[in-house]
C-alpha cells in the first residue's frame, strides 16, 4: 500500500515510528506537509498537488494535524476523502474534536463523566463563573494552552477572581473547571485505536506540581485500566467518531472523568511508558480498512 502521513515534519518521533512501522509491513511511506499542498477543485475530479506533483495511487492517509493549522490541514483530509482515500482520522472528526466546547457537549451527552466545567464568553460575572465551576478551588484553562501551559490552580476565591479578570482583559477565553484533588497530581492516558485500548500510561506530576504534564517534568508508567476507565476511552472515541485518539482522564471518586480527546496523540511518551508498538497498531488498523 501506498499510505501518506500528513506531518509537518519528518523528524518528530511520531512520524518516524509510523514510517517505520509501515516499512517494517512493506508499505510505500510518504510523508507530505499539508500546509504545502494545493487542492484542486471542480466537478468530480478532486486534485492535491503536492512538490509540482500530483498525489496519486494513494491507499490511505494518516492525519497528524496540529492545532494551529486545523483549518486547512482538516480541508486536505477532506480533499482525500473525496478522492476515496480511506483515513485514520475522519476530517470532521478533527474538527470537532478541536472545539473544546463542542467535544465536553457530545462526550456530556454520552453520559461520560466530566469534571464539572464552565464556559463562558468572556463574562464580567466572575462570581458567578466560580460558583458555577463549584466554588474554589478551581482549575483556570487557557482555551488555547497545550502542554498544561496556562493551565492555573486557583485556591481560594479572591485569587480566582484576579485570574478571571486578568485573562478577561487580555481577551484570552478560559474555562473554570472544578479542583479534581483526589487525583493527586496524576492523570491517565489511555490511547485507542480502532475500538481498542492499544496503551495506558499514568503520569504523575512532579512534586508541589498538580499537572501531570510529561513538558512540565511529570514521569509517566505502563497502568491496567479499571473497566470503567477502559469503558469511557472507548466510548468517549466512539462518540467522537475518532479512529485513532488519546482520552485523557482523571481518577475521581465517582469515577474516570474526561479531561480532553486528543485527535493527534503522540507516540513518544506512550510508546516509551509502555513498551508496546503502538505504530504498529495503527499500521494494521489500516491495512484492515484498505
Ligand atoms: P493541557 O491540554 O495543556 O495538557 P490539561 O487540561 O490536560 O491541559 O491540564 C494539564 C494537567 O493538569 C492535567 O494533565 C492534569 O494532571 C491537571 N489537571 C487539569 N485539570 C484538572 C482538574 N480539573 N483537576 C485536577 N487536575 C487537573
Ligand atoms: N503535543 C502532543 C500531541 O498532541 C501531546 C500529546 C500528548 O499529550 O501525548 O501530539
Amino acid at each position: 500500500m501506498k499510505i501518506v502521513i500528513l506531518s509537518r515534519n519528518p523528524h518528530l518521533y511520531s512520524t518516524k515510528r509510523l514510517v517505520q512501522a509501515g516499512e517494517k509491513r512493506k508499505h510505500e511511506m510518504v510523508v507530505v506537509d499539508h500546509t504545502k499542498c494545493d487542492l484542486i477543485i471542480e466537478k468530480k475530479n478532486p486534485v492535491i498537488i503536492y512538490k509540482g506533483a500530483k498525489l496519486e495511487n494513494v491507499d490511505a492517509v494518516i492525519p497528524r494535524i496540529g492545532a494551529s493549522v486545523t483549518f486547512y490541514g482538516t480541508a486536505v483530509v477532506r480533499q482525500f476523502e473525496m478522492m476515496k482515500v480511506f483515513t485514520a482520522v475522519e476530517s470532521q472528526a478533527l474538527v470537532r474534536s478541536r472545539d473544546k466546547l463542542r467535544s465536553f457537549q457530545i462526550l456530556s451527552r454520552a453520559g461520560l463523566g466530566l469534571p464539572k466545567t464552565v464556559f463562558t464568553n468572556y463574562s464580567k460575572n466572575v462570581k458567578d463563573i466560580i460558583k458555577g465551576a463549584g466554588g474554589t478551588p478551581v482549575v483556570i484553562k487557557l482555551l488555547e494552552g497545550t502542554q498544561g501551559l496556562g493551565v492555573v490552580l486557583a485556591e481560594t476565591d479572591n485569587a480566582a477572581e484576579s485570574v478571571l479578570e486578568a485573562f478577561n482583559g487580555l481577551k484570552a477565553r478560559v474555562i473554570v473547571q472544578e479542583f479534581v484533588k483526589e487525583a493527586k497530581g496524576a492523570d491517565i492516558r489511555a490511547f485507542v485505536v480502532d475500538g481498542v485500548v492499544v496503551g495506558a500510561m499514568k503520569r504523575q506530576a512532579k512534586k508541589g506540581e498538580f499537572r501531570s504534564n510529561l513538558h512540565r517534568g511529570g514521569s509517566a508508567e505502563i497502568i491496567e485500566l479499571s473497566e470503567d476507565e477502559e469503558n469511557a476511552a472507548l466510548k468517549a472515541a466512539r462518540v467522537m467518531g475518532l479512529g485513532i485518539c488519546g482520552v485523557d482522564m482523571l481518577q475521581s471518586d465517582h469515577g474516570p472523568l474526561i479531561l480532553e480527546v486528543n485527535s493527534s496523540p503522540g507516540l513518544e511518551g506512550i510508546e516509551s511508558a509502555t513498551g508496546k508498538d503502538i505504530a504498529k497498531s495503527i499500521i494494521r488498523y489500516i491495512e484492515r480498512n484498505v
